[in-house]
């Protein structure tokens, strides 16, 4: 269970009330049951509950049982899409080893950004399932104009891996795998309607942009996303 605590030196923490939700009514902990807790920083924690009220639990760090997780540097940058799809892309991004997460707002997106504490609570609900400890960051949506500029910063320090449905290229694994290995890698899928023309046209003019093509069929954008970062996973891992 994600929670973010600190134990201090009495190796205890006191944990809010939303997780005394989750961990008395959802998961029917009482008073001395035991619990795994990481906090994104410090490795999971085998805990006891030591004190159980309606407001408050106060647990007891008992042992470290898995030591931290280094963060994954993999970048995945979506345009918003509806709801339900939202929670599932994120989800997936998280266990398909994303670590750092951001909405990219581009032309066709319907509606606006989205609620960041529900996206996060969809990475720490993927994180938990998972079991990777070090929670993937999720960073402000951006518009497409203002990623590109940032991105131009450290272009020779980072690819990013546009998918392009119209992109002539064949398999990505041969371009991927010809990367340098300091290079730090992004995956950009686009919005339901998919990117504009102009979008293209500027992506494609960036010496960092990488297009690649997830096969001749037209994939919804968090098939997408899956598949994409699948491919960056079977080639380069996702540790830079
Ligand atoms: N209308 C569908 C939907 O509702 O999701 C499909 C949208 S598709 C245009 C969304 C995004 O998925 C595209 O902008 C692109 O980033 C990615 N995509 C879809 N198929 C792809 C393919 N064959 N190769 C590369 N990227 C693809």
């Amino acid at each position: 269970l994600y929670v973010d605590f600190d134990l201090g030196e009495a190796m205890t923490a006191t944990l809010s009330r939303e997780h005394v939700v989750y961990l008395v009514t959802v998961l029917r902990r009482k008073e001395g049951d035991g619990v795994i807790l990481f906090n994104g920083r410090d490795g999971a924690w085998a805990c006891r509950l030591t004190d159980v009220s309606r407001k408050a639990v106060t647990v007891e760090a008992e042992a470290r049982v898995a030591d931290q997780t280094p963060p994954s540097y993999l970048w995945f940058g979506f345009a918003p899409l509806k709801v339900g799809r939202l929670d599932y892309l994120v989800q997936k991004a998280t266990e398909m080893g994303a670590g750092i997460i951001q909405p990219v707002m581009t032309r066709f997106v319907q509606g606006g950004p989205p609620k960041p504490d529900k996206l996060f609570a969809n990475i720490v609900e993927a994180a938990e399932q998972c079991e990777v400890l070090s929670v993937p960051r999720l960073e402000s949506h951006v518009s497409l104009v203002d990623l590109v500029r940032d991105w131009t910063g450290f272009h020779g320090d980072r690819c990013l891996l546009f998918c392009d449905e119209s992109a002539l290229s064949g398999s990505p694994v041969g371009a991927l795998q010809g990367l340098d290995p300091d290079r730090r890698v992004g995956v950009l899928i686009g919005p339901e309607g998919g990117f504009s023309d102009e979008e293209r046209a500027l992506l494609l003019a960036q010496p960092f942009v990488l297009p690649i093509s997830l096969g001749p069929r037209i994939l919804r954008a968090d098939t997408a996303g899956v598949a994409a970062l699948a491919v960056v996973q079977a080639t380069i891992g996702d540790w830079r």
